[in-house]
C-alpha cells in the first residue's frame, strides 16, 4: 500500500463494493441476570460459561485478594499462584505432563511455531487453518507448505518428499469456520512414520467433544504420543480468555525459555486465571453441558433438513450455511436481524472467495426452543432471500 493521499480512502471504498467491509456490533451488557435483547447464534460460549456466576464469583474474589493487573510478564513477577495451578490443572485435564499458559491462542500458535522451527525447517498446514496459525508460518523463518483441506496423504506425500532437518504438522482439531474435523488419526500416522512434530489447535473441540470434554483427542482415542502438542484457548467453551500449550515436560520447559510470545508480554491478569480455573471445574461436573450443546445441535440438524436448509457435514457447535456470495450471506444475516436473532455473515477473507456463510453457532444457554425459532426464521429468509 503506498502512501498516497487517499489511497487508504480507495482500499476502504473497495471493500465497500465488494460487500466485505466490517462493522463492529456494540454488544449489549450480557449479564448473568439481563438477557441480551437479541436472540444470537454467534458466540464460542459453547457450555454456556462465559456469564456464569461461579466464574464471575472467582473473579471478583481474586481480583480483591490481586488486584486487576498481573503487574508483568511471567518470568518476572507476573506468575501468581492462580496462573501455577491453573498449568497444573489443565495439564491433569488434558493428560499431558505440563502446560503453559498464553495471554491469547494467537500468541501461542505464534509463539510456539516460532520457538519450535528453525530456518529451512517445514512447516505443513491445511489451508483452512485458523488465521493465528497460517500467521504464525510467516513469522517462523521455516519454510510454509499448505495442504488441501484435511488430506492427510498430501501432508504425508509432502513429508515424504522433504528433505528438512525438522518438520511439524499444525492443523486444527475442529475448523472454525466449518465445524468439521481434522483427520488426527492418519496425521498422527504420518508425523510418525517421518519423526514430525504434529501440533493440534483444537480451540473448539476442548470441553465439547469426547466422552468426557477433553476434546478431539479423546474423541479418536488420540494419547499425548500421538498429539504431542495441544493447543486450547480459554475464550471458547470455558468462557473467559487466554490460551495454552500442553505436552511434555521438556516440550513445556523449552517453550517457557524460549517463546517470545510467552515471555515478552504482560501475564494474564490473575483473575483470569482463577475464572478459568472455575470454568475447568465447572465443565468437568456437569457434563449436562456438553450433551446439552450437542443435542441443540442434532436438533438443528433434524429440523433445518426438513425445512430444505443446506447443511454441511459438520456434527460439531459449529453449523455453517454455505451461501456463496458476501452480499447473500449479509441479506440473509439481514433479514435474521429483524426477526431479532443475531447470526454472523461470514466474508471472504475469513472463507476462501465464493464460500460466504452463516456461522450458526450453539451453546448449552440455548433451549430447543431458540432452536426452533431459528430454523423456522432462517427457511422463511432464505426463500425470500433467493426469490428476489
Ligand atoms: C479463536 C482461535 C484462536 C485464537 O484464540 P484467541 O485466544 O482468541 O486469540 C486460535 N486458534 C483457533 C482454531 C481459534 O478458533
Amino acid at each position: 500500500m503506498r502512501r498516497d493521499p487517499g489511497a487508504l480512502a480507495a482500499a476502504l471504498a473497495d471493500l465497500d463494493a465488494r460487500q466485505l467491509r466490517r462493522v463492529r456490533r456494540v454488544a449489549a451488557p450480557r449479564s448473568a441476570r439481563g438477557a441480551p435483547q437479541a436472540l444470537e447464534f454467534c458466540s464460542n460460549d459453547y457450555l454456556g460459561l462465559a456469564r456464569h456466576p461461579g466464574l464471575v464469583s472467582a473473579f471478583v474474589a481474586a481480583a480483591e485478594r490481586h488486584g486487576v493487573g498481573s503487574g508483568a510478564s511471567h518470568l518476572v513477577t507476573g506468575h501468581s499462584a492462580e496462573h501455577a495451578a491453573l498449568e497444573e490443572e489443565v495439564a491433569a485435564f488434558t493428560g499431558r505432563e505440563r502446560a503453559l499458559c498464553f495471554s491469547t491462542g494467537y500468541m501461542a500458535n505464534l509463539g510456539v511455531i516460532d520457538a519450535l522451527l528453525e530456518r529451512r525447517d517445514l512447516l505443513l498446514e491445511d489451508r483452512l487453518n485458523h488465521a493465528s496459525l497460517l500467521d504464525a508460518g510467516r513469522l517462523a523463518r521455516a519454510t510454509l507448505r499448505r495442504y488441501p483441506h484435511n488430506d492427510s496423504a498430501a501432508a504425508a506425500g509432502a513429508l515424504q518428499a522433504s528433505v528438512a532437518a525438522n518438520a511439524l504438522i499444525a492443523t486444527d482439531g475442529v475448523f472454525s469456520m466449518d465445524g468439521d474435523l481434522a483427520p488426527l488419526p492418519q496425521l498422527a500416522a504420518a508425523a510418525s512414520q517421518y519423526r514430525t512434530w504434529l501440533l493440534v489447535d483444537d480451540a473448539h473441540g476442548l470441553g465439547v467433544l469426547g466422552r468426557t470434554g477433553r476434546g478431539v483427542c479423546e474423541h479418536y482415542q488420540l494419547d499425548a504420543q500421538a498429539v504431542p502438542i495441544l493447543i486450547g484457548t480459554f475464550g471458547k467453551a470455558f468462557g473467559t480468555c487466554g490460551a495454552f500449550v500442553a505436552g511434555s515436560a521438556d516440550l513445556i520447559e523449552f517453550l517457557l525459555q524460549k517463546s517470545r510470545t510467552y515471555i515478552y508480554t504482560t501475564a494474564l491478569p490473575p483473575a483470569v486465571a482463577a475464572a478459568t480455573r472455575a470454568a475447568l471445574a465447572i465443565a468437568q461436573r456437569e457434563s449436562w453441558r456438553r450433551e446439552t450443546v450437542l443435542a441443540l445441535v442434532q436438533r438443528f440438524r433434524r429440523t433445518a433438513v426438513a425445512r430444505g436448509i443446506p447443511l454441511t457435514s459438520s456434527s460439531t457447535p459449529i453449523q455453517p450455511v454455505i451461501l456463496g456470495s458476501a452480499a447473500r450471506a449479509l441479506a440473509v444475516s439481514r433479514g435474521l436481524e429483524t426477526r431479532g436473532l443475531l447470526v454472523s455473515a461470514i466474508r471472504p477473507p475469513s472463507v476462501p472467495a465464493g464460500s460466504a456463510r452463516l456461522r450458526i453457532t450453539f451453546s448449552a444457554s440455548h433451549t430447543e426452543q431458540d432452536v426452533d425459532r431459528l430454523v423456522a426464521a432462517l427457511a422463511d429468509v432464505l426463500e425470500e432471500t433467493a426469490a428476489r
